[in-house]
């Protein structure tokens, strides 16, 4: 029986592939580090443009990231469903 484990943390896979669902990579950057599954549920802030990155700006919203897939990300705010939220515009925390 094939057994494949994941090539970043070395667990056992549940499903056929390359890495486990937490070792999973975005292709996604927020402030210089790649979003991978492990940062889902992960508190973030948008920022939006007209805020200048100041994070204590009050149209600024927190959230938390609920998906990524093909490069894009996906931040669930105070509504049930993520929103797809340009990188450029989030920070940790
Ligand atoms: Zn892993």
């Amino acid at each position: 029986m094939l057994v494949e484990i994941c090539k970043e943390c070395k667990k056992l896979l549940a499903t056929h592939g390359d890495t486990c669902e937490f070792c999973v990579k975005s292709g996604v950057m927020i402030e210089g580090k790649e979003v991978t599954g492990e940062d889902i549920g992960s508190p973030v802030t948008y920022i939006p443009n007209h805020a200048d990155g100041d994070a204590s700006h009050p149209d600024c919203e927190r959230g938390h990231i609920s998906s990524f897939r093909d490069g894009n990300i996906w931040v669930r705010y105070k509504s049930a469903t993520g929103a797809l939220t340009p990188p450029e515009n989030l920070v940790w925390g």
